[in-house]
């Protein structure tokens, strides 16, 4: 062994070292950031730079273009990894170009066993972009993991899901699809960002890749667009980053910046939207203009024991239909709310509430929604961190 090598392995035993000792809330604050070596800045720097001056030709320090390296951005990914207790974070201008990045991984033939449950912008990027170039998805209720065996063939190379689900919350057992993938070499792409790396970290169930809309609970603030990849696997991290530079939807370095300061306090955020999420939920499943409430904390929730298992907590995320289930109804509370605000989107500090059907789900067809439960009536919150007084107030009278 060379003394290249010698030296690299020493620095990954430390890493490793410092992911051990450190706990959650810590990692949030402290991974991937040093004081500024130049001047001693305790905040990173946004390196607003296209390129880099180098000493002669070839010799630099490291840094020659921005869309291949920006230290703004290596903070941030270095930050993505480590609270996803992954190795590698690569980070996209957008949620949806970071599940490009994973499609391009493919090529013409290979096959992907989807979550018939999903974000809109997902299956739009799968069936009007990436069907054309004969890759083949796949859209199967995954509440089941074995739903997915009849599907698995020799073409098949990843499998795509979300958990908990969007609008849905229906839960997929990470671990069990896990089992079934790895025999036959198959990918598992997770998107997280529902549950946020608070919640659940996939990699600790055997996921390959974990995906995040930063746009949402990791920015936190509803002010930047980003997405987030983060494995474990180097030959994975190199063929991702090839993508990611050669493709170059890479994220600029003061929306890096706003989302490295939004994770800093995600833990805290996130406890709140928890506290919050439960009272609404339980608000909502006793009012009598109500009818179903889909939160994964109700222990009759056909997830519940799965999301106890793989989950830290349930979060601010729900859906529920109106007693009087038409769409008319549901576009007069939709309408009536003062403190949540109508808008798609989610994971900000404020309330949100958003129609699937005509917003964040307009996108699939309306057979589809049905056959997946969704229907036209079903409304979806986003509770934020106001107070909570204030937020029953609000749905109470808009439901009345
Ligand atoms: C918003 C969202 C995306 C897409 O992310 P963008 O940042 O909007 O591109 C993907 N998955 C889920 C679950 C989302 O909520």
């Amino acid at each position: 062994m060379g003394v290249a090598n010698s030296i690299s392995f020493h620095t990954f035993a430390v890493q490793n070292n410092q992911r051990a000792y450190m706990k959650l809330a810590t990692k949030l604050i402290h991974a991937g950031v040093e004081p500024d070596p130049s001047t001693g800045a305790i905040m990173t720097p946004i390196y607003q730079t296209s390129t880099y001056v180098q000493a002669a030709p070839g010799k630099n320090q490291g840094y020659e273009y921005a869309r291949s390296q920006n230290p703004t951005r290596f903070a941030l990914e270095k930050a993505m990894a480590a609270i996803e207790n992954g190795r590698h974070g690569l980070v996209f201008s957008s949620g949806v170009a970071a599940t490009d990045a994973v499609i391009k991984l493919l090529s013409p033939g290979d096959e992907v066993i989807a979550a018939s449950d999903m974000y809109g912008g997902t299956y739009r990027l799968f069936t009007k972009v990436f069907a054309k170039y004969g890759i083949k998805f796949t859209y199967v209720n995954m509440q089941d993991a074995s739903n997915i065996l009849p599907y698995i063939n020799a073409n098949t190379k990843l499998i795509w899901l979300e958990t908990p689900t969007n609008p849905l919350m229906n839960i997929t057992d990470i671990e069990a699809v896990v089992a079934l993938a790895k025999p036959h070499n198959i990918l598992v792409c997770v998107d997280n960002t529902f549950a946020s790396p608070y919640l659940q970290n996939p990699l600790d169930f055997g996921a390959d890749i974990v995906m995040h809309s930063a746009t949402k609970y990791l920015g936190g603030h509803s002010d930047v667009i980003q997405g987030c990849l983060v494995m474990n696997d180097d030959m994975l991290r190199e063929q991702l980053y090839f993508i990611q530079k050669s493709c170059g939807a890479v994220p600029g370095p003061q929306d890096c910046f706003l989302v490295l300061r939004g994770i800093k306090t995600l833990h805290v955020r996130m406890q709140r939207h928890c506290e919050n999420g439960e009272k609404v939920a339980l608000f909502l499943r006793r009012h009598n203009k109500v009818g179903k409430v889909y939160w994964n904390g109700f222990e009759d929730h056909p997830g519940y024991a799965i999301a106890k298992k793989q989950m830290r907590g349930f979060g601010g995320m729900m859906s529920f239909e109106l007693a009087d289930n038409s769409l008319e109804a549901a576009t007069k509370v939709l309408s009536s709310t003062k403190v949540f605000s109508l808008a798609e989107s989610l994971g900000g500090v404020e309330s949100l509430i958003n129609h699937p059907a005509s917003m964040t789900h307009a996108s699939i067809p309306r057979e589809e929604r049905l056959k997946n439960g969704l229907s036209d009536s079903l409304i979806r919150l986003s509770v934020g961190i106001e107070d909570i007084d204030d937020l029953i107030e609000d749905l109470g009278q808009a439901l009345g």
